[in-house]
């Protein structure tokens, strides 16, 4: 297009004052306030620049676009774009329990109740309500942790922001300008960026790898141990496997030699599981328990992974080594603030109770593949009218995900959907623009909805979703 014809164009473009004196906008003016509705409508008129400048929009098309104009709609979509929050809730029928990108695990009512009464008002967070003197944020879950520790001999726990943040913690605490010796066998790195060796070199610590990739003997612990090793760290291999030709020292062993040279054991757990995950059919994944009766020294792991709660870390441990990590200038800059105490302290009032179902993430894990079957065969009779969608009901495996039980998977029943003019990819696609967002797995050409982690009232959501597909 010639530029004189698109000047033209430019030129029929109105003001923006003159667009929000419009009857329809005024509405919206008075309704939204003048400063959000102008900066939709700078927007929309931006747009149509663009458009022109591309050579997109003629002087029909343009005609026509103006038209739209006069009845807000235009304006009050785009004020609703930009108003829209960005962070929203999405259904995942992933059947990945701790999904990271889906924020982990999803918190119980109770300790929404707790967020949201600590949040509104004030708190006696770092108050003595006793002496009116001040007191320590730990006291709300010490106790509680404490009562679940109790078999083991004492221990103590504090909280910092996440995992990675407790390990960082521990090893600067602990090892700062001394050695650590850990297996090359568990030199790990977890998605997001947090890997051993890396943490180990920003905690000043120095690292000391034993053995190899597949077999370290507690042989090779000892033999690396000198009067600079201020700790000895085993890491659990949260998201892969070592299989075939391997060996790694049991942990007695490793505790045994700790105890006998006098150098602590640190453990990674990781996910650090509270409850009896063999209940579940998961047989061979270590809790935090089972760590601590053996005679580790300090153990992290995260509470949003199997432990059901908000995004922590937790260092549970021996009381000396503990009160060490709580004095660093570092974990003032590593605390957690009172929300996540308030929805820690509900998560693990839970765990005393023993009301394992009261928290999302075990419920979840705790579901039968035969209930997961009975739901996703009630989803597919709602959708049995919509000839353009084909469903059928397969055996499948959900995933714990968040570092948990690598290859540790609970048998499951998924609907698998195809669309008829769709590729599943396409419906998938389809889906995330659904509001709520739905996130599922493609497979074999089909949509693969696991029914385990949606939670029952979102279910008529999932069939609205595809009824509107197929229209
Ligand atoms: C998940 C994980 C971490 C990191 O925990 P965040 O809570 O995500 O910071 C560290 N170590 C291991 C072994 C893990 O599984």
């Amino acid at each position: 297009m010639p530029t004189a014809d698109k000047s033209a164009l430019y030129r029929r473009l109105p003001a923006v004052d003159e667009l929000l004196r419009l009857p329809a906008v005024a509405a919206l003016v008075a309704r939204e306030g003048h400063a959000a509705v102008a900066e939709a409508a700078r927007s929309v008129l931006d747009r149509m620049r663009n458009e022109i400048a591309a050579g997109r929009l003629d002087e029909k098309g343009l005609e026509l676009a103006l038209g739209g104009l006069s009845d807000a709609g235009i304006i009050s979509r785009e004020l609703r774009q930009a108003m829209r929050y960005s962070l929203r809730g999405v259904i995942n029928a992933t059947g990945v329990v701790l999904h990271t990108n889906l924020g982990r695990a999803p918190l119980s009512e109770k300790a929404l109740d707790r967020i949201r009464e600590a949040a509104a008002g004030y708190s006696n967070l770092e108050f003595d309500l006793k002496t009116g003197e001040r007191g320590k944020r730990d006291v709300h879950t010490q106790r509680l942790f404490a009562r679940l520790f109790a078999e083991a001999s004492e221990t103590a726990t504090v909280v910092v922001n996440n995992n990675a943040a407790a390990v960082m913690l521990a090893l600067n605490s602990l090892a700062e300008g001394g050695e650590v010796v850990v297996s090359r066998g568990e030199l790990v790195e977890i998605g997001g960026s947090f890997r051993i060796p890396d943490v180990m070199a920003k905690s000043g610590a120095t690292m000391r790898e034993v053995g190899t990739t597949n077999r370290t003997r507690i042989a090779d612990y000892e033999s690396a141990l000198a009067e600079k090793t201020k700790l000895l760290l085993r890491v659990h291999r949260s998201n892969f496997q070592i299989v075939g030709f391997t060996e790694r020292p049991s942990l007695e062993e490793l505790v045994a030699l700790g105890k006998r040279r006098g150098i602590p054991l640190l453990e990674d757990l990781g996910s650090g599981a509270l409850f009896d995950l063999a209940s579940v059919g998961i047989p061979d994944e270590p809790g935090v328990m089972d760590s601590l009766r053996a005679g580790v020294d300090v153990v992290t792991y995260s509470g949003d992974k199997l432990l059901g709660g908000p995004q922590a870390g937790l260092l549970s441990g021996k009381p000396e080594l503990i009160a060490r990590c709580r004095s660093n200038p570092m974990f003032r800059a590593l605390r957690v603030d009172k929300l996540s105490y308030a929805a820690l302290e509900a998560t693990l009032l839970a765990y005393v109770r023993q009301d394992h179902d009261a928290i999302p993430a075990l419920r979840m894990m705790r579901m039968s593949a035969d209930s997961v079957r009975e739901r996703a065969e009630g989803l597919q009779a709602k959708l049995q009218r919509r000839a353009r969608l084909k469903t059928e009901i397969v055996a499948g495996e959900s995933v714990i995900g968040g570092g948990a039980a690598p290859g540790a998977n609970l048998k499951t029943f998924v609907l698998a959907v195809a669309c008829d003019g769709l590729s599943a990819d396409e419906l998938a696609a389809k889906l995330r623009a659904n509001e709520p967002p739905i996130v599922v797995r493609v497979g074999e050409g089909r949509v693969l909805f696991d029914l385990r982690t949606v939670f029952p009232e979102q279910e008529p959501a999932i069939a609205a979703a595809l009824a509107a597909v197929v229209g």
